[in-house]
């Protein structure tokens, strides 16, 4: 039976799946003192647009490190005193530099699955507003909201990281749908398969851009190299039925 036949959601992962470094930013980040990450901008957004000295900001970022268990940025923006708007702009303009989609066809393969009644989640080890900001790199967000998608499970709200089981079991929780009928997407096996495998959920497609891995493909794990044949493999199957009177199939 065709485990991917009944799927009603994708869980979607944003980390080098929607979102990634940039290809000539990936030796300044093996370097070691460059983490292209959003504490890099609310250090320099503290010292420029909060008017605090360097200390005063590491002190601040620490604090909410240290004391906040589950943190969104939402608390650090609080915490450093930043006008918030202002310092998501700031934050769009400098990681813009260095973060794009992955791939140009995301939203258009992500229409065609919401038109065709799959409702679309991201999850993440990012908390919410993160994976808001970095949708928004992507082109599929702005500040205040992401439409395309029913929504974010970031991992500050459900309290576990993606590669516990419970994260999983918690998802199923916010959005109110049996295992079978939610199926994943990302980049990584444990993270993206195998843990979700384990809790019950239909199968995983995993995206991998440079190669082609289809020939590992098994009943519940699909390898592809891109949004586009997410979108072919889902809905091709449900319309196959009305295709059989005609005989003919516009994708093998
Ligand atoms: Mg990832």
């Amino acid at each position: 039976m065709n485990k991917f036949g009944k799927i009603r959601a994708l869980l979607i992962d944003i980390d080098d799946t929607i979102t990634r470094l940039k290809l000539d930013h990936h030796e300044a980040k093996n370097n070691g003192n460059w983490t292209g990450s959003l504490f890099e901008v609310l250090q320099s957004a503290g010292v420029k647009l909060g008017g605090l000295t360097t200390k005063d900001t590491e002190r601040r970022i620490e604090k909410i490190k240290t004391q906040v268990p589950w943190w969104h940025w939402s608390d650090y923006i609080v915490e450093l005193g930043l006008d918030p708007k202002q310092f998501w702009d700031y934050a769009y303009e400098v990681e813009s530099e260095y973060l794009e989609a992955t791939g140009p066809e995301i939203r258009s393969a992500l229409t065609r699955l919401r038109d065709h009644g799959i409702l679309l989640y991201v999850t993440s080890n990012n908390p919410n507003d993160g994976i808001l900001h970095k949708l928004r790199v992507a082109g599929l967000a702005n500040s205040q909201g992401a439409p395309f998608f029913s929504q974010l499970l970031g991992v500050s709200g459900l309290h576990a990281m993606k590669w516990e089981a419970t994260y999983w079991k918690k998802a199923l929780a916010h959005i109110a749908l049996a295992p079978k009928e939610v199926a994943v997407v990302g980049d990584g096996f444990r993270d993206d398969y195998e843990v979700p495998h384990s809790v019950g959920l239909a199968g995983s497609f995993l995206v991998n851009r440079f190669e082609d891995l289809s020939a590992r493909n098994t009943d519940t794990l699909i390898h592809v190299r891109d949004f586009d044949q997410i979108a072919d493999h889902l809905l091709a199957d449900r319309r196959k039925p009305a295709l059989g009177k005609t005989g003919s199939r516009l994708r093998a």
